[in-house]
């Protein structure tokens, strides 16, 4: 049965609840979601809660713990002769997600999205495009703020016609309204999946230019696998990363990245899905650092 590993929730930037997910989930004949919200693993227990209680035993999608924490890094960009601050996700399963450590990370990071959110607005401002802080934390309904809430609001004051509009014209990298946030480079998020007892997956790999020097760079970090299947990777993206996880042993894992149809209209729930076996590669690995941890 197939399964879906790159899930988003409203405890991050996706629009329905864990428990809406797991139910959509079942729908559409999924026998395992991974959650892997931006920066927070709040909605994992509401979907596994969910999971449980809602459905027979046997009927009962499985919920793999999971996490999306961003990185950057900067490369040079030939075809505009400068620098670029390049958005460098990595996800992470099987992950502890009562590991006192990794959960103080996920809330600086928190922390840092809200400073960051403010400062966009103060951008937004100065651009003649007020918003209001409270309407931002409502639509963020609690989770952790990303900029497609910032788009939502945006769109929702009639500045832009719709969320990838407000990205475009000013919410891109560099954009009018961009800020960065703090840094935590690619090998820093490998290395924190790590300390939780999870295996850490390169995500949408067709949004990174380099992808192909970046996974060859991040295999001495020990990254354990990389994200074949998503509507990001063109079909040559997905023939190269093939070769790749061929080459370094990497786990070819694949999920659709859904975040409900506000935020991203074309996509839908279980439409990427992961090859057999990528459950079971992923723990074995996760397994592997949580056994290394333990004896440290
Ligand atoms: P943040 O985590 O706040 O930096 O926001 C990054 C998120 O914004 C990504 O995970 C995507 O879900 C979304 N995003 C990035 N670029 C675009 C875009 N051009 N159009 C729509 N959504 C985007
Ligand atoms: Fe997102
Ligand atoms: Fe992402
Ligand atoms: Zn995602």
């Amino acid at each position: 049965m197939p399964v879906d590993l790159h899930v988003h929730t409203n405890a991050s930037d996706g629009q329905y609840l864990p428990e809406e997910v797991v139910a959509r989930a079942r729908l559409q004949g999924l026998s395992a979601i991974a959650i892997t919200d931006h920066d927070t693993t709040d909605g994992i227990p509401a979907a596994q809660k969910a999971a449980a209680v809602s459905f027979p035993p046997f009927e009962q999608p499985r919920i793999i713990p999971g996490i999306e924490l961003s990185a950057e890094e900067t490369v040079f960009d030939d075809g505009k002769g400068r620098e670029t601050a390049v958005d460098v996700h990595m996800l992470g399963y099987f992950i502890n997600i009562k590991a006192p450590e990794f959960q103080n990370a996920l809330s600086r990071f928190r922390d840092d999205r809200l400073m960051r959110a403010q400062a966009i607005l103060r951008k937004l401002d100065a651009l003649g495009m007020p918003l209001d802080w409270k309407r931002l934390l409502e639509i963020a309904q609690g989770g952790a703020v990303g900029r497609p809430h910032i788009a939502r609001a945006l769109a929702e004051s009639g500045y832009v016609e719709n969320v990838p509009q407000a990205f475009e014209l000013y919410l891109r990298n560099g954009g009018p309204a961009y800020v960065a946030r703090e840094r935590l480079s690619p090998e820093g998020a490998v290395s924190l999946i790590h300390q939780a007892g999870g295996a850490a997956v390169l995500a949408h790999p067709g949004y990174i230019h380099h992808y192909s020097d970046l996974v060859a760079r991040l295999i001495s970090a020990g990254l354990d696998g990389v994200e074949i299947w998503h509507p990001g990777n063109n079909e040559h993206v997905r023939a190269n990363l093939k070769v790749l996880a061929q080459r370094y042993n990497l786990i070819a894992t694949g999920g659709s990245d859904y975040h409900g149809e506000a935020v991203k209209p074309a996509i839908r729930l279980g439409f990427f899905t992961a090859p057999e076996g990528a459950i079971e590669a992923l723990q074995s690995q996760a397994h592997f650092y949580r056994s290394l941890n333990d004896s440290q």
